[in-house]
């Protein structure tokens, strides 16, 4: 049997992999529990180093920077799904747990992989197939039918290393597009809405799982995220029997952040974050307790918090300049502003985002 996992109290510390604005924003939670924050994080003066006790500041994989981060925390968590499996080996061999564990980070990693998993535990994906080569391509266009999307197996986000196939003929240049490399072809979701559920698990193997959410991307990246949406209450049990079957499935402990096509009725799981969620940012300002206490609840082994929401929130994230406009944003008392802090508004970068309260629950 193994031990139980320890209660952390508050004075411990957390360590986070990754110093951007979700390493911010969870910094600013466990803050508030009264924990100490360690990131690793390579950049000098990120969002997450001013608000943080310690920063380490080192590539994500040096083996001094690990065990440096291991020696400060009590538990590390990741800010990022990209998370190498000789990471977490480091980190676990100098006594610290990790969590969510390798296992849901690796499964995240890969889409085959990920798709396979799910499928497993009963959250359907589309059909899809794994390509390593033209031949491969051949053969899942046949199986699969057109349209169909190639997506390189990792390490794709934001709708990067992604092309349609509208017809077999395109089927070299679409290897050639997302640059030949191990990739996945993938049915087209006929789907009314996206939708996604932010759900956690804790150590003591307790679920507990968000309203949904209406996104809405624009060139692949998420504009607007709409929570709580209406659903009828079988779509809302099935959003949560399927974040809770992830959730058990990978033994997870966190919070993980699950996409889901709706097809009218049917959810269908596009991919799931094994992290706090830009979907799940609506939390701040609409439930008693965010994603981000939640996450620093369930990786101390605390009881997790109250998911009900008390407001409909419409998230906005702004991208470059749009920050801009703070001043008019901060003059509207139904807005909440969330800035990153980052010092250079390069465009389409996420700055900060908004949470405006549309309805009082
Ligand atoms: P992803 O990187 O997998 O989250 O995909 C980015 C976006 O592409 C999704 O939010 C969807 O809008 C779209 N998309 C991804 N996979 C599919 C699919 N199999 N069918 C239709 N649209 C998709």
């Amino acid at each position: 049997m193994t031990a139980p996992i320890a209660v952390l109290p508050p004075g411990s510390t957390i360590g986070i992999l990754g110093g951007g604005q979700l390493g911010r924003m969870l910094a600013e939670a466990a803050s508030t529990l009264g924990f100490d924050v360690a990131i690793l994080e390579p950049q000098a003066d990120c969002p997450a180093s001013r608000v943080a006790a310690h920063h380490i500041q080192a590539a994500y994989d040096d083996v001094d920077g690990l065990k440096k981060l291991a020696a400060l925390s009590d538990v590390v968590t990741t800010e990022f799904e990209n998370v190498p499996a000789s990471v977490v080996a480091v980190l676990e061999a100098e006594g610290v747990r990790v969590a969510p564990n390798g296992r849901a980070l690796a499964t995240a990693q890969d889409r085959v992989t990920e798709k396979t998993f799910l499928n497993s535990v009963g959250a359907t994906t589309v059909g899809f197939a794994k390509v390593d080569d033209l031949n491969d391509l051949t053969v899942a266009i046949e199986k699969l039918g057109l349209p169909a999307l190639l997506k390189t197996r990792r390490e794709g986000y934001d709708g990067k290393g992604q092309v349609w196939i509208k017809d077999a003929a395109e089927a070299q240049a679409a290897l050639a597009a997302v640059g030949n490399k191990p990739s996945i072809l993938e049915v087209r979701a006929s789907f009314v809405r996206e939708l996604s559920v932010i759900a956690a698990r804790g150590t003591d193997g307790s679920v507990s799982v968000y309203p949904l959410g209406q996104n809405i991307h624009e060139n692949g990246i998420l504009r607007t995220t709409i929570a709580p949406v209406e659903v009828d209450d079988a779509t809302q049990a099935r959003a949560v029997e399927i974040a809770t079957s992830i959730l058990n499935g990978l033994d997870y402990v966190g919070v993980i952040g699950v996409e889901l096509f709706d097809l009218g009725g049917t959810l269908l799981v596009n991919e799931i974050a094994p992290r706090v969620h830009n979907t799940g940012h609506w939390t701040q300002d609409g439930c008693g307790c965010d994603q981000f206490e939640q996450q620093i609840r369930a990786i101390a082994g605390w009881p997790l918090g109250s998911t009900k929401a008390h407001a409909k929130i419409e998230m906005t994230n702004l991208l470059g300049h749009e920050i801009n406009d703070w001043h008019a944003m901060a003059s509207d008392p139904d807005t909440h502003l969330h800035f990153y802090g980052k010092r250079e508004a390069r465009e389409g970068r996420k700055m900060a985002h908004i949470n405006k309260v549309l309805e009082r629950l």
